[in-house]
């Protein structure tokens, strides 16, 4: 079974592109969702609410991830600092289950032939080490303020969390695949079942 890793830009299509290959017969794990799982975890909420305080809970006392957002991503040494903490809180556990996840799904047999690790910090923590192949979807960055706007966000808000990361350009020159995800979507699917075809043909690195 071949270990994909899909990277990109904040709203450049990363979770879209990860469902056509599902679609294609792919498995997926979805590195977001595991940290979101995490931050749900009865001992971190009680290490977030020494740091940070009750202002990032609710009135039901679940933890208030846009609170939190605008804590560690301020762009100033002090989000900086305090993203330092959350990622040095959270990233073992998320490292850990990831790699829990890919043994099960080698131990269970799956005739599947690949495995996509949707994890847009994957080049950050080093998980790269886990992955045979990289695609990185792309798209311009007006598109994925329009799109991210959609949710919410001002381009401030886009700019300040993707200054956290690595240079997006970085990213790009490491990938096997690009997949161009500013167009439309059946576009998008037609690239996607290019690399699915091509991907039949590979063996692990
Ligand atoms: P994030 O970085 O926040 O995890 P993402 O890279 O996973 O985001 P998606 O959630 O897949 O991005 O897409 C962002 C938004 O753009 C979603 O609302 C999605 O439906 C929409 N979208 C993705 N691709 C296209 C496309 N080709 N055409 C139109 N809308 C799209």
């Amino acid at each position: 079974m071949l270990i994909v890793g899909l990277i990109g830009g904040i709203g450049s299509g990363k979770s879209t592109v990860a469902e056509m290959f599902c679609q294609l017969g792919a498995k997926r794990i979805d590195a977001d969702q595991i940290g979101h799982e995490i931050l749900q975890r009865p001992d971190i909420q009680i290490a977030a609410r020494n740091r940070w305080g009750d202002s990032i809970f609710d009135a039901n006392a679940k933890l208030n991830r846009k609170a939190l957002a605008q804590i560690v991503f301020h762009p100033s040494e002090t989000g900086r600092e305090e993203l330092r903490f959350l990622n040095f809180l959270v990233h073992p556990l998320i490292t850990q289950k990831i790699e829990d996840q890919i043994r099960q799904f080698s131990e269970s047999g799956s005739e599947c032939c690949c495995l996509i690790l949707d994890a847009p910090l994957l080049l950050e923590n080093h998980w790269e080490k886990k992955i045979d192949y990289l695609i990185f979807v792309d798209a311009s960055q007006s598109v994925r303020v329009a799109r991210t706007q959609r949710r919410g966000w001002t381009s401030a808000e886009l700019d300040a969390r993707e200054n956290t990361q690595l240079n997006i350009n970085e990213k790009r020159r490491m990938a096997d695949w690009i997949i161009n995800n500013s167009g439309n979507l059946d576009e998008t699917l037609d690239h996607v079942k290019e690399i699915w075809q091509n991907l039949q043909t590979l063996t692990r690195k």
